[in-house]
């Protein structure tokens, strides 16, 4: 059998230097083709250390030339993270130190609901053991909160390389996709259904990937296989645990949505999408992976850790001084449970029947779109 070829930073700054597409799309998205070394600083490190262990696994999914696929860090503030088909062949993932800053600066606070919202996970053996590791590199606050960033990156890296896996290329007529930007979107035309459906289909591979990756590193930092060595009990803990990480996780890489109400039924009509049919899209899908991936939960934890992931990365998204702000903090005093999914008018949403239309919109399109991609997997 054929070893995949090992991913490697440093040896592709240099051909991240030299490759002609891809520094003019750092200039439109980032403004600047600057790139870090991955030794540039601890963060930048902890960081590429996830992506390399995501980029890896994406890496032996490739049916050919696996080593196409190459990551690079923009030094850029700007917060984004770009796929990029080169002329050169490559197939690059890019992600900005600024985007880096941000979800580090976010992670403490989605700990923090995190230990309000799941107090049964925080008190398990396996969490506890967890909990006495030291945080990853780059100025975490917390181990747990080191654990939500390496979630996040990995589920972020994942969706990038599955715009690059599901052969997204034929999509994208300027030659890349920037997760948070206007310029290269497809949607100005009004290909809107398609631009969403090509997002979904990114999330189920990343969310895949994301899965791996967090549980290889559970499993280290717990010196624990979960197929092996567990009791039936610590099986469902351990399962119980990374679904709401992943779910968590992933959730709070989508740090760019802001939460606002949605009617459905005007969706066709609108350049951009409310981005909160972005994040239901994504909680959709993560609900999906989890159903199809751990056995050992029942619908009702499934359901359980779709609302609270949704509660505690939506929460921490609320600007202090905003009118969300203010209807959220009413809530609270009211002691409603899903202040802030109900604030931001997601819980309404999540139960409007529309949804499942537009869910159902997204499949069709891209069953339609399907023969026309030519994946890499
Ligand atoms: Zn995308």
């Amino acid at each position: 059998m054929m070893t995949t070829p090992r991913h490697n930073f440093a040896s592709n700054l240099v051909l991240a230097q030299t490759d002609a597409d891809l520094q003019q799309q750092l200039t439109i998205h980032f403004g600047t083709s600057d790139l870090s070394a991955p030794n540039k600083s601890p963060l930048v490190t902890t960081t590429t250390d996830v992506m390399n262990w995501v980029v890896q696994k994406a890496r032996s999914m490739y049916k050919a030339e696996p080593e196409k696929l190459v990551a690079a860090i923009s030094s850029s503030a700007t917060k984004n993270a770009l796929a990029v088909w080169s002329g050169s062949g490559r197939d690059w993932i890019v992600f900005s130190e600024g985007l880096m800053e941000l979800l580090r600066d976010r992670v403490d606070s989605v700990a923090e609901r995190f230990e309000e919202a799941f107090p049964d996970l925080m008190n398990t053996t396996l969490m506890q053991r967890l909990l006495t590791r030291s945080p990853l590199p780059g100025g975490f606050t917390t181990s747990f909160s080191s654990f939500l960033y390496f979630a996040a990156v990995a589920f972020f890296t994942g969706h990038e390389a599955g715009h690059h896996l599901a052969g997204h290329k034929s999509q994208y007529p300027r030659q890349a996709h920037a997760e948070n930007s206007e310029s290269g979107a497809i949607d100005v035309d009004g290909a809107w259904l398609i631009g969403q459906a090509l997002e979904r289909d990114a999330d189920l591979l990343g969310i895949t990937l994301c899965r791996i990756a967090v549980s290889s590193l559970l499993g280290q930092l717990w010196e624990v296989d979960e197929a092996e060595n567990l009791s039936a009990d610590e099986r469902k803990c351990f399962q119980r645990v990374l679904a709401a990480l992943i779910s968590t996780g992933a959730l709070t890489a989508a740090v760019f949505i802001k939460p606002k109400s949605i009617d459905w039924t005007n969706q066709p009509n609108v350049l951009h999408p409310p981005a909160v049919a972005r994040l239901l899209t994504l909680a959709a899908s993560i609900s999906l992976a989890i159903k199809k991936n751990f056995h050992d939960l029942d619908g009702f934890y499934r359901r359980w850790i779709r609302l609270m992931s949704l509660e505690v990365a939506v929460g921490a998204t609320i600007t202090p001084g905003t009118n969300a702000d203010r209807i959220h903090q009413e809530r609270i005093a009211r002691g409603g449970e899903l202040a802030a999914i109900r604030a931001t008018g997601i819980r309404k949403a999540l139960h409007d029947p529309m949804f499942r239309k537009y869910m159902a919109q997204l499949d069709a399109t891209i069953k339609e779109i399907r023969p026309g991609l030519k994946p890499r997997m």
